[in-house]
Parts: C-alpha cells; sequence; structure tokens
C-alpha cells in the first residue's frame, strides 16, 4: 500500500498533482496546509496560533505539527496508504515521521522540480491571503534552508523520485506515476 510524501516548494503543481494521485491511488490525501487553513477557518485555538505564522510565510513549530500528524496517521483510514503534501518540512519532522511509521516506513518520496522564478509567478498568481510577495520570498528561503535538505534524507534512504514540474498536468502527474513504479 503506497506511503507517499511529496516535497517541492510551493508553487510546484503539489496541489493538483496530490489530487490526482490519491485518486489513482484511492489513498487519503493528508495535507497539513489544509488542516491548518481548516482550523483558522473554524477559529480553533490551534487555528488562532497558526494565522499570524501562516500569514508571515513562517513555518508552524514542529510541535504543533507533528500534534497533528500524528493524530490524523491514528485514523484508520491511513492503513491502506496515505499522500502526505506538506509535511516533513524540517528535519525534525523528518526524524518524527520515521519514529511513527516505524518499523514501515515511507515508500516513495516525490520531489516536482520546478525554478523559483516559475513558483513565484504561480504563487502571485493564485492570490492566496498569504501570497504576498514578502511571504513568498520568506517561504522559499525556509524551503532552501528547512526542506531542500530532505531530499537528502529520503535519497539516502533511496526512496526519493525527481519529477519535472514544468509541462502540463498530465505529463508531470505521468512522469510520478512512472517514477512510483520504478522505485516500488
Ligand atoms: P501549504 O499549504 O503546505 O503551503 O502550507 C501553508 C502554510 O502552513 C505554510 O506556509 C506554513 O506556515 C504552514 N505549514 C504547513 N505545513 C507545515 C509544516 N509541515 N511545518 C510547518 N509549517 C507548516
Amino acid at each position: 500500500m503506497p506511503r507517499l510524501v511529496i516535497l517541492g516548494k510551493q508553487g510546484a503543481g503539489k496541489g493538483t498533482q496530490c489530487a490526482l494521485l490519491v485518486n489513482h491511488y484511492d489513498i487519503p490525501h493528508i495535507s497539513t496546509g489544509d488542516m491548518l487553513r481548516a482550523a483558522v477557518a473554524e477559529g480553533t485555538e490551534l487555528g488562532l496560533k497558526a494565522k499570524q505564522i501562516m500569514d508571515a510565510g513562517d513555518l508552524v513549530s514542529d510541535e504543533i505539527i507533528l500534534g497533528i500528524v500524528e493524530e490524523r496517521l491514528a485514523h484508520p483510514d491511513t492503513e491502506k496508504g496515505f499522500l502526505l503534501d506538506g509535511f516533513p518540512r524540517t528535519d525534525m519532522q523528518a526524524q518524527a515521521l520515521t519514529e511513527m511509521l516505524a518499523p514501515a516506513g515511507i515508500e516513495v518520496a516525490i520531489d516536482i522540480e520546478v525554478p523559483d522564478e516559475v513558483v513565484t509567478e504561480r504563487m502571485l498568481a493564485r492570490g492566496r491571503d498569504d501570497d504576498t510577495p514578502e511571504a513568498i520570498q520568506r517561504r522559499l528561503e525556509l524551503y532552501r534552508a528547512e526542506t531542500a535538505p530532505l531530499l537528502n534524507f529520503y535519497s539516502e534512504q533511496n526512496v526519493l523520485v525527481s519529477v519535472d514540474g514544468l509541462g502540463s498536468e498530465e505529463e508531470v502527474q505521468d512522469r510520478i506515476i512512472h517514477a512510483i513504479e520504478s522505485i516500488s
């Protein structure tokens, strides 16, 4: 059963590719960004804490994120596999995820490669509340500093596939599915 992680900068097309992948494999889509946005919309305590951090393009604390992911992964629907989107984003989150899943691990970590200029243009065009030029810049910096090193982490475990994210949605999807099948 596929236990997948999707990496890649914001604006790399993760949202679209995730929707296609969870449909293809019939697995739950676990997006920490979506869960946080739902908490903000509901005005829960978590939402109140997270909103300012998200608007600034900063990262919500590992402690908060690990709490919500652990709770979500305990749900029985994840027994058939899952796609984690937007998590892990830091080394600490990746280590904690490995522990949570032990002795099984992530089967495939998918990286969607798109240049900074392209993701910046796409993010400005989608016009989300947290898509100010400053926040976009900040998220790209954090991606480079915190999340890009996870590519090595998964590459060392021989589960990383890197896919060119330029092209039509269908082209990118085909590349991802071929890459997953070549590894699992
Ligand atoms: P996303 O929808 O994945 O782009 O996430 C939107 C925002 O939620 C990010 O800019 C962060 O502020 C926060 N966020 C989502 N996932 C995480 C995570 N794994 N660790 C820390 N912050 C996160």
